[in-house]
């Protein structure tokens, strides 16, 4: 058996090793605590059936733990200098392939797609870098991939807007985004102290698990998120003057506006952090004849 790589000791052995530096610019916040790292595994549904994805397996702390797992891991680096350490630190597991690309640009489903096929389903488990959370994650529930779930760490604020109930402070157009595509559930909050370095930040383990149909059957994707995107324009207006304001060419078609929250039961002076998902959905279908 050998030592686990996330105690306070292997890490500063590895990192002193390889004269490593974070960069901050990276969102390069590494976990200590391998307590912490399971569970994340654990709420990950890992299991030998499961293509795993990381983004951003940093000295392979987490790596590690879902490489003992799951059938095989998928790990996406962005930072060449943590390559001939991933290679020393992970070569215990023959189930790892690290993939030098920034997962941002990465055509992710050319790069494993004949590969993630012979396991019986896909998901992604990561610490993610903070500076790009958001995008990560839309990209990965937006690029086609057969993802059955992704539970990652990111900043506590954050996975409380994706996971927020309407009338709430922390309800706007994340939550309907990430919601229009998956079931939202914070299970962890994380302590500073399991970081080198700590990050500024409280932080959060979210799983999002990915419905097989969006929350809500719309006439047209785009058109609603932009109706969702007019509606939380500024939180203390009403929905019928964001709509109006920031819909293109709304205030023209304000008497438009006005018959479609009629026909979707929505009375105008209601705030667009009232409206569920669903009615969202119904309220686009009703402005989209008037507005394509
Ligand atoms: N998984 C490690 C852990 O838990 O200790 C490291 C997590 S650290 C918060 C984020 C990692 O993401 C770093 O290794 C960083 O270099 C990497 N990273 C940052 N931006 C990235 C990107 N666009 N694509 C892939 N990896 C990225």
């Amino acid at each position: 058996m050998h030592k686990d790589i996330a105690t306070p000791k292997r890490t500063k052995e590895i990192l002193d090793k390889y004269g490593f530096s974070f960069k901050k610019s990276l969102g390069q916040n590494f976990l200590i605590d391998t307590n912490i790292l399971r569970n994340i595994v654990e709420y990950g549904e890992i299991t030998e059936k499961t293509a795993a994805i990381e983004i951003g397996p940093g000295i392979g702390a987490l790596t590690e733990q879902i490489a003992k797992r799951a059938g095989k891991v998928f790990a996406f680096e962005i930072d060449q200098r943590l390559l001939p350490i991933l290679e020393e630190t992970l070569s215990p597991y023959q189930n790892v392939k690290v993939i030098h690309k920034d997962i941002l640009k990465a055509d992710v489903l050319s790069l494993i797609g004949d590969e993630i096929k012979e396991f019986e389903e896909v998901r992604v488990v990561a610490n993610l870098p903070y500076y790009v959370t958001t995008p990560i994650i839309m990209k990965l529930l937006q690029d086609g991939l057969p993802l059955s779930s992704i539970t990652v760490m990111l900043q506590k604020e954050v996975a409380e807007r994706m996971a927020a109930k309407p009338s709430t402070k922390e309800y706007g157009s994340l939550s309907i985004a990430v919601q229009y595509y998956t079931k939202a559930e914070t299970v962890m909050i994380v302590p500073k102290t399991v970081f080198v370095p700590q990050p500024n930040v409280d932080s959060a383990v979210i799983r999002l698990k990915v419905r097989d149909t969006p929350a809500v059957a719309v006439k047209d994707e785009a058109f609603f998120f932009e109706v969702v995107r007019a509606s939380f324009g500024q939180r203390r207006k009403t929905i019928l003057n964001n709509l109006t304001s920031n819909l293109h060419a709304g205030k023209e078609k304000k008497q438009v506006v006005e018959e479609a929250l009629a026909k979707a039961s929505i009375d105008p002076k209601r705030r667009g952090e009232t409206l569920s998902i669903e009615e969202f959905g119904v309220l686009s279908d009703e402005l989209l004849p008037s507005f394509v």
